[in-house]
């Protein structure tokens, strides 16, 4: 078994002497900038005040006008600019809307183009299309319909695109207010996992580090994680980091050109010759982290190449997880990681060799029916070299929208309340004298489980602020039937999305939304480093759009008039100063007013000199079973062991994201391999015992359907393909969920066949 050390062939040695590295594929950065300036040619200057003053809308990693907190230089990327035309573009026409007849055959790029949502728009039954209504009239339908139903009847979701604390805080209020926990945010579908499973281990459901801990440490790891796409100028900081000597290691099914090689076009040498990211890659299989990891602690705990003192001194139930580690055979751990036992070793050295690391992981490990046991295998790695709390050390989920981060912390959560508190009676009772309304104390219903209540005919209103579940849940088909089967349907947003056009019992209303640039009085955003970070008001309107957080409060106001005075909140400024109350670590928030003020709650570390915020004060390691691999017939789930689909003639699909912002797709051609939307990447070894070459047309087939594909032949593990989402959506098994968080698992098996 050679060494999993990435190899330079002679394509990579040449890519190094031509510039701009001519003739490989990758991101074509000044070209698309001009295509950019382009687009937003009829409002420039707005262009420039979104760059120059706002926090940026894309991803979590964070910025201030076009400088962060890590680096000296630019911060500025594709995702980014991309995103722009959404803040530039002028309203659209509502004539399109009055008959939807055509529309529907666009697809989400297509309807995005067209333009701003301005004006509050209704549909009533199957009309043929929608009609202009006043804000009165939207706000006396809903509150007719929330008056009539009760609290455990009516559900809201909140999206992650470009929305802030002050939305989501006002979203979780409005919903209790109206007496309802049925209020969830797009964190459901990412991190959820993350949140369970660190709250255990160690107190805390936040990244421990900062990004500066990137640079100098020995090791970074990535799980499951592609920054160089979804957190695109965190390449810019592994080249710093890199110059440091630091070791970037993947565990990762595929290996993604950008995490092997990137150009950062705002550093010269890089923008120039490109930039070596990865040094090793451990191809594991889908799902097989947790095996792997097993295998490797078991290494470890032999080897004696731990931190006993960390363990013995911060941390509890070490002797679980080395009764499970003993438990666990070779031949069992190898055939469910999909790598051998010397790979295990060989990472196990590079753990050995590192006095520091920052563990990061991603979607490649939370969305699975075993997310939380995937996450809490990371957690117990960690935690035996005692990588928290230090400088160079840390334990980084890595997320993936610009705000999710504060969704929980703001209690836009069916299951924890303002400060990430359990809903619990105890706390409801707290949150009730703070609020001086009854606070429900019963967990809410997640997203997923929205979904699946309007299904059964058991919601009455369901309120989507933002996102598009159509696209972003398993098998659309069911998703859309359930959309039909609400009575009243609320979309509040700032473009149109198809999900719109589904049909409602009663009615479908579309109410418009500002940007966060546009949103009264500037808001504030949580990054992945918990910096909390103010983007000031950039004024403009488009039609009668309104800021997110007063739409929520005019409707919950108008459902009850006579206690709105409860809401409290009537400016962003006065909101800042509850949150600072009722979220002590927000405290310093209602201080922020500029572009570029920001705070770090916890500070640079949590869990500083090993204390943790746990019952006991100590850290928790975490024995887990290895997974089972869920079977869906008959509308039903059930779970076999993994072991017994493995090796056999089905694969495991693991979708992915391409030049895309959750559902907005920018690109049919993804730059930084390639691959088209509808490819489906494979790996050679696969491609030969299959007779089948790149380019060949495929159909994949399983339970739920087939998928037209293109063979796309990529680094990747054998047995494992990946296709892009949310094209291949249909295909993924609904109500497989992640038991310690409710994240869907967006993964699925099929047999391919040649067209
Ligand atoms: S890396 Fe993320 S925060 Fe930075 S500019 Fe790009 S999308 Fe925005």
């Amino acid at each position: 078994m050679s060494s999993h050390r990435i190899e330079k062939t002679w394509k990579d040695r040449l890519a190094r002497v031509l510039p701009f590295g001519i003739g490989v594929t990758k991101p074509k950065h000044f070209r698309d900038m001009l295509g950019i300036i382009w687009r937003n040619r009829d409002n420039l200057g707005y262009a420039y005040k979104v760059l120059t003053k706002g926090v940026c809308d894309g991803c979590a990693l964070g910025v201030a006008g076009l400088h962060d907190w890590t680096i000296k230089g630019t911060h500025l990327c594709m995702t980014r600019l991309n995103l722009l035309r959404l803040n530039t573009m002028p309203a659209l026409d509502v004539k399109q809307l009055e008959n939807i007849a055509n529309l529907k055959s666009l697809d989400n790029a297509q309807l995005r183009e067209l333009g701003r949502l301005p004006y509050p728009m209704l549909r009533e039954g199957n009309a043929p299309g929608f009609k202009r209504i006043t804000w009165d009239e939207a706000y006396a339908l809903m509150a007719k319909k929330l008056r009539a139903t009760t609290p455990k009847r009516w559900a809201m979701f909140v999206t992650a695109r470009g929305v802030t604390n002050e939305i989501y805080y006002m979203a979780q209020k409005a919903a209790r207010f109206l007496g309802t926990n049925n209020v969830d945010n797009a964190a459901r579908l990412c991190h959820a996992p993350s949140t369970s499973a660190m709250k255990h281990a160690v107190g805390v459901a936040a990244t421990t580090c900062s990004y500066k801990d990137w640079y100098g440490t020995d090791l970074i790891i990535f799980f499951g994680a592609n920054p160089a796409n979804d957190q695109p100028v965190t390449t810019k900081y592994l080249h710093e980091a890199k110059l440091l000597g630091t070791k970037v290691v993947m565990v990762n099914p595929y290996l993604e050109p950008g995490m092997k090689r990137y150009w950062v076009p705002s550093t010269a040498s890089s923008a120039l010759f490109g930039t070596d990211i990865a040094d090793y890659w451990f191809p594991v299989t889908q799902g097989g982290d947790i095996a792997f990891l097993y295998g490797v602690i078991k290494i470890l705990l032999e080897k004696g190449w731990v931190d006993e003192a960390f363990i013995r001194e911060h941390t509890a139930e070490f002797e679980s997880l080395k009764a499970a580690c003993a438990k666990l055979d070779w031949a069992t751990l190898e055939k469910h990681a999909g790598l051998p036992w010397r790979s295990m070793e060989e990472f196990a050295e590079l753990i050995r060799d590192a006095k520091n690391a920052v563990l990061v992981w991603s979607m490649g490990i939370t969305q699975h029916n075993y997310g939380a046991d995937g996450v809490s295998m990371v957690l117990n790695l960690g935690l035996l070299k005692g990588w928290v709390g230090r400088d160079k050390c840390g334990l980084m989920p890595i997320r993936g929208h610009s705000s999710v981060q504060g969704g929980a912390e703001m209690g836009a959560y069916s299951t924890a309340f303002p400060g990430g508190k359990p809903v619990n009676a105890e706390n409801a009772k707290r949150l009730s004298e703070q609020y001086g309304f009854p606070v429900p104390d019963w967990p809410g219903i997640t997203s997923v489980e929205m979904v699946e209540a309007a299904a059964r005919g058991e919601l009455d209103l369901l309120y989507c602020l933002g996102g598009n579940f159509l696209r972003t849940l398993p098998e659309p088909e069911h998703v859309r039937t359930a959309m039909a089967n609400v009575p009243l349907r609320v979309h509040q947003d700032i473009i149109l999305t198809d999900q719109m056009f589904i049909p409602a019992k009663e009615a479908v209303l579309l109410l418009p939304a500002k940007t966060r640039y546009e949103q009264d009085d500037g808001g504030h955003e949580t990054t992945t480093e918990r910096r909390v970070a103010f983007s000031p008001e950039i004024p403009r309107q488009v039609g009668e759009a309104k800021a997110e957080w007063k739409i929520l409060r005019e409707m919950a106001a108008a459902t009850y008039p006579d206690r709105a005075a409860q809401l409290g909140c009537e400016t962003g400024w006065q909101m800042r100063e509850e949150i600072a109350r009722v979220v002590p670590f927000y405290d310093g928030v209602q201080h922020l007013n500029q572009t570029g003020e920001a705070f770090q709650y916890g500070g640079p570390h949590l869990c500083a000199d090993g204390k943790f915020p746990t019952a006991d004060g100590k850290a928790h390691f975490k024995a887990i079973a290895l997974p089972a691999e869920p079977v869906k017939s008959s509308g039903s789930t059930t779970f076999r062991d993994r072991q017994s689909a493995v090796g056999s003639r089905q694969f495991m699909v693991s979708t992915r994201r391409g030049k895309q912002f959750n559902s907005l797709i920018y690109a049919e051609v993804d730059p930084l391999n390639g691959a088209p939307r509808d490819a489906v990447l494979m790996s050679a070894e696969d491609a030969a015992e299959l007779l089948l070459i790149h380019g060949d047309r495929v159909t994949l087939r399983n339970e739920l359907g087939t998928y037209a594909a293109r063979v796309h032949l990529a680094p990747i593990a054998s047995g494992n393909l990946q296709v892009h989402w949310p094209e291949a959506n249909h295909l993924i098994p609904r109500g497989i969920v992640d038991a310690g968080g409710g994240v869907p698992d967006y993964n699925m098996r099929v047999t391919v066949e040649k067209v």
